[in-house]
């Protein structure tokens, strides 16, 4: 695929082989600034590079701005829809606006925004939706991945036009393939970042499958410059999925990898939970900046867990007794799992040299 320009997202470069950010969006109620600010501030933590906020209304703008003020150095995207006036408002005071084409309506409220986002040196993100496309497109009966596109292209082209030339793209649809085949076909045609993510994906275990089956497939083969992984609920687990997912390809650093064997009629242990234990007790020190690359192993029984252990930092293999501490391939301690699993976490925490 052609290489991209590249936008600048409040210190995030995007686009033209800039690292793959991770986003997501807050579902706090927008008229509560405080709520929006905590929710904004734990997903920067959890390791989200660039958070959305919605601004639903011209009124909720104060609280936006408020959320701006108060979380200064994160940056922030400003989600509209319906009103030009809100992305006119909220620019230079937000590091980019989401538009959709199919919810802006007019010539006037295009050049209107476009003049905005001119003057005030915002960038912009034209977010195409298989749910909200312009009214022609919505009525074309083609391949739904090309009319994604046809919409996405026409909005560039629009924009560019208006001089605006600091634009991001997406063409989500909530079916895997259509974003698949959307994604490619926007990557041949346009110049611009593309933000990948399948809509509306589902629940966190079903929609962390379609995303990263999707988004997987397209970063490796060089498609996408930021991923969001859109799920049901609270928006802290797309944080983690879309993590794992540069983890898993190779795109990031791994940070902290819990492995566990699944387990059968020989297992001494539950090795899911204590797995489950590790990786919450570890979450806040993985999603940090410069997580330690670390691999834990959690093993059911001897069969397999030596072998494990020897090519894990650390591992705990379930013994007759209760369970055998291994660090760096030998045994540290044996004991209780209590006692393996406190061991496990003194040792990760301990000063590093
Ligand atoms: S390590 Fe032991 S418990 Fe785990 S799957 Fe293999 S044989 Fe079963």
């Amino acid at each position: 695929m052609g290489s991209t320009r590249t936008v600048n997202i409040g210190g995030i470069e995007m686009g033209g082989g800039a690292p793959i950010s991770i986003q997501s969006m807050c579902n706090a109620d927008p008229y509560d600034h405080d709520a929006v600010t905590a929710q904004v501030r734990q997903l920067h933590a959890a390791g989200c590079d660039i958070v959305r906020i919605s601004v639903p209304r011209l009124d909720a703008v104060p609280a936006a701005i408020r959320v701006r003020e108060m979380t200064a150095g994160i940056p922030l995207v400003a989600d509209v829809h319906f009103d030009h006036r809100v992305a006119i408002a909220m620019c230079g005071h937000i590091d980019k606006i989401r538009i959709n084409p199919g919810t802006l309506k007019g010539k006037a409220a295009l050049r209107e925004t476009a003049a905005a986002l001119l003057d005030t040196g915002t960038p912009v993100r034209i977010g195409i939706n298989s749910g909200s496309l312009p009214e022609d497109l919505a009525a074309a009966t083609g391949d739904p991945a090309t009319v994604l596109v046809e919409a996405a292209t026409r909005a560039v082209s629009d924009m560019r036009e208006l001089g605006v030339e600091d634009i991001v793209v997406s063409v989500k649809s909530s079916s895997p393939t259509v974003t698949m085949l959307a994604c490619e076909l926007a990557a041949s045609r346009l110049d611009v970042p593309l933000h990948v993510g399948v809509t509306e994906s589902g629940t966190p275990a079903s929609g962390a499958v379609r995303s990263a089956a999707v988004i997987a497939a397209l970063l490796s083969r060089g498609i996408g410059d930021t991923i969001r992984v859109s799920l049901a609920g609270s928006p802290l687990p797309e944080v983690k999925v879309a993590r794992q997912i540069l983890e898993s390809i190779g795109l990031r650093k791994p940070g902290i990898q819990v492995r566990a064997c699944p387990t059968c009629g020989r297992a001494c242990l539950d090795t899911e939970s204590i797995a489950a234990g590790i990786e919450a007790a570890l979450e806040g020190l993985d999603a940090s900046r410069e997580p330690p690359e670390l691999v834990i192993a959690v093993m059911g029984c001897v069969v397999n867990g030596p072998g494990e252990a020897a090519g894990a930092d650390a591992a705990i293999v379930g013994t007759p007794g209760g369970a055998a501490l291994f660090i760096k391939g030998r045994v540290a301690m044996k004991g209780s799992v209590d006692q393996a699993l406190q061991q496990l976490l003194c040792w990760i925490h301990r000063p590093q040299d």
